[in-house]
């Protein structure tokens, strides 16, 4: 060992301080472990605190005020145009960020977890070296890799910080507001930074390589979103992809090939969002057992255990769903196995949600699977026109539905689209997780008037008779 440098031991290291890391960090505290956690960033909080959904959703927030603003000229109250102030939503948004990752330094402290920010590099199966750290050494009983994922580049092409093809952390820096803006895939990170860039100004034009946005979602869900999307963007292209792509000095070039008109097109800013991949390369894996798949993902067995007995791997670099709960939920797990708790991740239902206007939920089995796998569903929908609430806010145009097991009349999958169906969406993951039945649901009593009587409706309906919609039997 070099003079000078500083070693420890821990019980468990948590190599990444995001939604995933932090989590089980805080649970293996609380059940008594010494912990150290350790990431490249000064605060703890990760890609989702501070370039991911904390910054996205403080933005859409304020575009859905825009919008709602628009939207209440039909109603009768009529606001002059939005004076937009760059400067100030930057500081709202570093407000935010700043409020919570400060929280989590507090949470850290009074928790005892030892926060080091540094690089870690596994040297064996229970070492690290730490780089740029006042620690440079950590020998471990424990480590849970929670190193998360990071987006994709264009083939060929690096994010240069600053340039004019971004990636969304690039787009939530808000630079300026392009007047041209092309973003490139119709997922999650597109639609959401779309929708915010539109409400901004931005003339927005969309190219995703699939016959649909949001492949994966069931398509009654997604169509509502697409129709609004059409209004709000300059175009949208399907069945479209990027052939060339040059950044020059005022404008990115590119060159589109299939639904365009002009294959030839200039744009002051491009967004990549074609996806985001694991980040576990670069962290001495090859010194340990731990192995991945082809992808670069970590491979864990329901334990989140790796092929290394004394590591972990926890969200977006552990594959599956990439989303920040998910992770969450299996820090906590390996926290758990490893203080020695008969701990699983055996979740029924992740449940997901798109922050569009209107916004997609949905969780358990999704009526597409269901098809593609041959399971038996009875699937029964709820459109908003019918509820009073939906009708209040203007959004008739938002669809719940519910996936029912017809043998067991088990609830086994809930999709919303509509204004706020983010939190509508845990009713059916509590359903889902208590095996509930239909029936359980359409006997629970919706506080009326609300959005979460839809839920309750479709469940009536699935019943064979629902307050505010005729059944099949009475209208046929
Ligand atoms: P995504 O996988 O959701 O969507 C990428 C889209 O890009 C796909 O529709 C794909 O067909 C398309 N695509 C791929 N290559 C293309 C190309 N060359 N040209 C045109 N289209 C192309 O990925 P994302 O939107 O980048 O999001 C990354 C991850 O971040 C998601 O998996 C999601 O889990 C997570 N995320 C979640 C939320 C949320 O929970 N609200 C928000 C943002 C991101």
């Amino acid at each position: 060992m070099v003079m000078g440098e500083l070693s420890q031991e821990t019980d468990l290291m948590v190599i990444g301080s995001g939604p995933g890391g932090y989590a089980a960090a805080f649970r293996a505290a609380d059940l008594g472990l010494d912990v150290t956690m350790v990431d490249m960033a000064q605060r703890p909080g990760g890609v989702c605190l501070f370039k991911g959904c904390i910054p996205s959703k403080t933005f859409l927030f304020l575009s859905e005020l825009i919008h709602d603003a628009r939207r209440a000229e039909n109603m009768g109250i009529t606001f002059g145009k939005p004076q937009i102030d760059l400067k100030a939503l930057r500081e709202w948004k570093a407000n935010v960020i700043d409020t919570m990752a400060n929280g989590l330094v507090s949470l850290s402290q009074r928790r005892g977890v030892q926060v080091l920010q540094g690089r870690a590099q596994f040297e064996s199966s229970d070492t690290a070296r730490l780089y740029d750290c006042e620690v440079s050494h950590m020998k471990f009983r424990h480590a849970i890799i929670a190193t998360g994922s990071r987006p994709i580049p264009f083939p060929g092409m690096e994010f240069k910080p600053g340039g004019r093809v971004m990636s969304s952390t690039g787009a939530l820096a808000l630079a300026d507001v392009p007047q041209k803006l092309l973003i490139i895939g119709g997922g999650y990170v597109g639609l959401e930074l779309g929708t915010v860039y539109a409400a901004l100004g931005s003339r927005v034009k969309l190219v995703e390589l699939e016959d649909r946005l949001l492949a994966g979602v069931d398509a009654d869900l997604v169509e509502p979103l697409h129709r609004r999307l059409n209004t709000i963007f300059e175009s949208i292209h399907l069945k479209t992809k990027v052939a060339s792509m040059q950044e020059t000095d005022d404008g990115v070039a590119l060159i589109l090939e299939g639904d365009v008109e002009k294959p030839e097109q200039t744009f002051d800013r491009v967004l990549v969002a074609i996806g985001r991949r694991a980040s576990s390369d670069d962290i001495g894996l090859e010194n340990t057992q731990v192995e991945r798949d082809e992808r670069g993902f970590i491979k864990v067995d329901d334990r989140l255990r790796t092929t290394d007995e004394r590591i972990f791997a926890v969200g977006d670099v552990a594959g599956g769903l990439m989303l920040a709960h998910k992770a969450t939920r299996e820090g906590k797990v390996a926290a758990e196995v490893i203080a020695g708790q008969p701990s699983a991740f055996d979740v029924r239902a992740i449940p997901a949600v798109v922050y569009t206007d209107p916004q997609i939920a949905w969780c358990g089995l999704t009526e597409e699977e269901a098809r593609a796998q041959n399971i038996p569903v009875k699937v029964q929908r709820f459109p908003w026109k019918f509820s009073g609430r939906a009708t209040t806010m203007g959004a008739p145009e938002g669809l719940t539905k519910i996936l029912v097991d017809p043998d067991s009349g088990r609830i086994v999958g809930v999709g919303i689209c509509g204004r706020n169906t983010e939190g509508l969406i845990s009713e059916g993951v509590l359903a889902i997780e208590m095996g509930a039945l239909a029936e359980d649901m359409a006997l629970s009593i919706h506080p009326h008037p609300t959005l979460s009587e839809t839920e309750g409706e479709a469940a009536e309906l699935y019943l064979g008779s629902a307050t505010h919609i005729l059944s099949k039997k009475i209208s046929s």
